[in-house]
This record gives C-alpha cells, sequence and structure tokens, in this order.
C-alpha cells in the first residue's frame, strides 16, 4: 500500500510541494501519493484526521505552521528555537514529531550559490516566519555578522536577541549576502537605498515566482553580482521533509532543472 502525505495550508492551491514530491517518489522508487488540503474547521482537527487515517506525514504552510509546532508531541530543536514546524512526521514511538526544514533548506541553496556563508557579512531583511528560519540557520553557520533589519524595529531586536544577529535601525551597506525574506513582493514593495547591493556577492530573495521580481530586479540594477529567488529553497526543504519521512535522500539538480525547464515553457 502506498505511504500517504500531504501538504495543509490556506490558500494552498498553489503549492508546488505535491509536484516536488511526486518528483521525488519517481526519482528514489518510493510508493507514496501526497494531497493538498485547505482546512475546513481548525489545523488541528485536519492534522489529527490525516494521522488517524493512517497518513504518514504531512508539510505545513502558511498560515499553519506555529500551530504545527503546537500539534505535535514533540519537536526538534531547531523547530523549537524557530517556533515554528513545516514537517510532521511519525516518531519511533508512535507520537508526532514536528520539524523545520525551511532553515536547512536555505543553508543547503546557499551553499550552492556562494562559497560558504561562514565568515560573511549577512544583511537579512524581514523578521516573520520565514525570516526566524532563515535567522536561526544563518546564525549557526557562522557568519562574520548577522545583521538583521525589518520594518518593525521590534521584531527585528527581538530576533537578533534570540539568535545571536545584531539587529539594525536602518539597512546598512557592506553585506556580502543580502537575504530578502519580507512578503512585500507581493503587493508593495518598496525599494532600499541601491548602495546597499554595490558589496553583495548575493542578493537572494525567499519568495519565489513573481513575488521576488522587484527585489531581483532592483539588486541586478544596483549591482549585485549574482541573484537567486527562494525555488531552490523550496525544492531544498522539501527533500529534506522527504528524506525524514522516507529515510533517503533525493538529489535536487534535477527538480531545479526542471522547473527551470517549465518556468521557460
Ligand atoms: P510573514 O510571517 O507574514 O512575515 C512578513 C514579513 O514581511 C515581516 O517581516 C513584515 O514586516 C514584512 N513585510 C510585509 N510587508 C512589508 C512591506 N510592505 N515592506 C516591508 N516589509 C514588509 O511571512 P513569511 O512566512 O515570513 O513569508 C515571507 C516570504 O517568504 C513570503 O513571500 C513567502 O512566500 C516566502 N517563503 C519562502 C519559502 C521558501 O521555501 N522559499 C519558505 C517560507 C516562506 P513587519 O514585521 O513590519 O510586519
Amino acid at each position: 500500500m502506498k505511504r500517504r502525505y500531504a501538504v495543509i495550508g490556506s490558500p494552498v492551491r498553489h503549492s508546488r510541494s505535491p509536484w516536488l514530491h511526486g518528483y521525488f517518489a519517481r526519482l528514489t522508487q518510493r510508493a507514496i501519493v501526497y494531497a493538498a488540503y485547505e482546512p475546513r474547521g481548525g489545523f488541528a482537527d485536519c492534522a489529527a484526521a490525516f494521522f488517524a487515517a493512517g497518513g504518514c506525514g504531512l508539510n505545513i504552510t502558511l498560515p499553519y505552521k506555529a500551530e504545527a509546532l503546537a500539534f505535535a508531541d514533540s519537536a526538534s530543536a531547531f523547530a523549537r528555537q524557530v517556533g515554528a514546524a513545516n514537517v510532521l512526521a511519525r516518531a519511533a514511538d508512535g507520537g508526532i514529531k514536528a520539524y523545520n526544514t525551511d532553515g536547512g533548506g536555505l543553508l543547503r541553496d546557499l551553499q550552492g550559490l556562494t562559497d560558504g556563508v561562514s565568515g560573511k557579512t549577512i544583511l537579512l531583511l524581514g523578521a516573520g516566519g520565514a525570516a526566524r528560519a532563515a535567522a536561526y540557520a544563518l546564525a549557526a553557520a557562522a557568519p562574520a555578522e548577522l545583521r538583521l533589519y525589518n520594518r518593525t524595529p521590534q521584531r527585528a531586536q527581538a530576533l537578533a536577541e534570540g539568535c545571536g544577529g545584531v539587529a539594525v535601525a536602518q539597512p546598512e551597506a557592506g553585506a556580502d549576502i543580502i537575504i530578502h525574506a519580507t512578503s512585500a513582493g507581493h503587493g508593495d514593495y518598496a525599494p532600499y537605498p541601491a548602495a546597499l547591493f554595490s558589496t553583495a556577492q548575493l542578493a537572494y530573495d525567499l519568495s519565489y515566482g513573481a513575488a521576488a521580481q522587484p527585489f531581483i530586479r532592483q539588486a541586478k540594477e544596483a549591482g549585485a553580482q549574482k541573484t537567486a529567488d527562494g525555488s531552490g529553497m523550496l525544492a531544498w526543504q522539501a527533500a529534506l521533509s522527504f528524506a525524514l519521512w522516507e529515510g533517503v535522500m533525493p538529489t535536487v539538480g534535477g527538480v531545479l532543472a526542471a522547473a527551470e525547464r517549465i518556468a521557460a515553457g
């Protein structure tokens, strides 16, 4: 019988997770099915019903990542630090364990795009859920400095205190890597000072598709050496989820190439 997995979110219609996990299953010859659910009631009822019916694991996307952590019987240290989970899996004792693979997904993608995060000055823009996962993961990768800027400064300050970064009142020039982790690209992106990008080896937007374009466009025009959107992070967080569930780490290069072919039509 095929093992059942799913993503829960709202909205979930545009999620790429079913496609990604279908791809990984074919690649690794695993017998799985992967669905997408938008809960009619609450998240907890939906997740409980899924596991009660024999489901093996869930991905969780907006706006349920904090609820997913609260739902689980146990959690990885990283998910607890971040305060949010994007993966639920059955633990050996039969309970449900929460993980967060967003931070690891970002680091894996950055490894392929740069010569590493260690020793670099990083500017992280944003302090929401995705930025929290990014901040804790980046802080663990020994940067020279992790600067955090957010529209609402108190959130950057609180995040900096938690992860060991430095909250800045304005986005400062001089970073080697700039990571845009706000949701402004979905609607009301306001450009950052152009001087920010002149030293940037990489300007990276966690968003993907059209939402990443305002930041990527600005970074390119202002002289960033390299730009990338968050589709690689998305693929890596999915691969890390798949590995937690199925015990095999799929190769991600092929999925990125396939995504580029699809994007190019
Ligand atoms: P979130 O928790 O709602 O946080 C939103 C963040 O954006 C906050 O820091 C908020 O600042 C800031 N913001 C919103 N509108 C802004 C504006 N007009 N100007 C400046 N800052 C603004 O959202 P999230 O979950 O962190 O998601 C952020 C982005 O990351 C989304 O586009 C999402 O698709 C993407 N993401 C990608 C992946 C991936 O795998 N690639 C994974 C997760 C998320 P305030 O604190 O001031 O409100």
